[in-house]
């Protein structure tokens, strides 16, 4: 039996078990969490376990520990990629079924030298579609492409506003299955948060860029759209990108007990919202209570930055 309404918020966290919580995931956390519950609705954690040779054994304990530290608790069972590969097959055969996939021979090597234009990351190397009609003849199949239109996709982010993104240009036909039964990212997500019915989607910035494939994918699968919202990005000490090695933050002895409240009303700082002094030294209930009364998205800010942890 559904917990729900048809109207409540269900807010989800989804980290990837490839090493300790790192600091931007825990803003992550803290902006889905707060966004969720300051609407009255359910936070959902799910473990993005589907790349596994990615994953780091006890990982996925460990950030769940670390985010019960933070008083972070999520609501009901939590889910796993893995646990949905039954689910992933469904989505893609609808897909098949509606004849917008078809298998493609190329390699990452051809891909990236076919591509006419520079491309500002690596998993969107826009392609060229040469396989869109057909392989050639006795290449193997490396993956499954979705055939994406001219137009634009656009939705409105809660806080970055107006966003379009014209796919065949942005990526071209992207995959969403490696050769075998590999289901790759952007298909899973969607259906992941199908399934557990997730209308808000709270994460950081870098993820910005794979909404309007998410979108189409789901536009195509029939399944409703949540509502976005892409947080700023925390930089390192020298205010470059934060690299996965950055700020590791751990159940581990020794490596941060005591220091939650503080890291938690940095993390707050940072989102723009503004808690009051007499919460230093407070325990994260109360932090995250102030949070649940008070956290106004209005007050997000246009970039991200350092953490100041006062
Ligand atoms: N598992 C992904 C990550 O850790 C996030 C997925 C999502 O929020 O859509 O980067």
């Amino acid at each position: 039996m559904s917990e729900t309404s048809p109207h409540q918020i269900i807010g989800r966290f989804a980290p990837s078990p490839t090493g300790c919580l790192h600091t931007g995931s825990l803003v992550a956390a803290v902006g889905s969490y707060l966004m969720a519950k300051r609407a009255g609705g359910r936070w959902l954690l799910r473990i993005d376990d589907l790349d596994a040779p990615r994953q780091v054994a006890g990982m996925d304990d460990d950030i769940m520990r670390t985010l019960e530290s933070f008083g972070l608790f999520w609501d009901g069972q939590v889910a796993r990629q893995s646990r949905h590969l039954d689910h992933y097959r469904q989505a893609f055969d609808l897909l098949r079924h509606k004849d917008l996939l078809y298998p493609c021979g190329c390699s990452r090597k051809e891909i990236a030298l076919a591509a006419s234009a520079p491309h500002p990351d690596d998993d969107c190397v826009p392609y060229s579609g040469s396989c869109r009609t057909g392989m050639k003849a006795g290449a193997v199949v490396r993956s499954w492409r979705i055939r994406v239109p001219e137009d634009e996709v656009c939705f409105r982010d809660l806080r970055r506003g107006h966003i379009c993104q014209n796919l065949a240009d942005v990526c071209g036909d992207f995959a969403v299955r490696r050769a075998e039964c590999d289901y790759l990212y952007q298909l899973a997500v969607v259906v992941d948060d199908a399934l557990a019915g997730v209308t808000q989607v709270v994460r950081g910035d870098d993820l910005l860029s794979s909404t309007p494939r998410q979108i189409y994918l789901l536009r195509m699968l029939g399944m409703p759209q949540p509502e976005y919202c892409h947080l700023p990005l925390l930089a390192g000490p020298d205010g470059a990108k934060l690299s996965k090695r950055d700020n590791l933050i751990s159940q581990q002895p020794g490596s941060l007990k005591g220091q939650e409240g503080q890291l938690l009303l940095a993390v707050l700082r940072f989102l723009g919202q503004n808690p009051p002094a007499e919460l230093a030294g407070s325990e994260c209930q109360d932090i995250l209570g102030w949070g649940i009364a008070c956290f106004d998205t209005a007050l997000l800010p246009a970039q991200g930055g350092v953490l100041q942890v006062q």
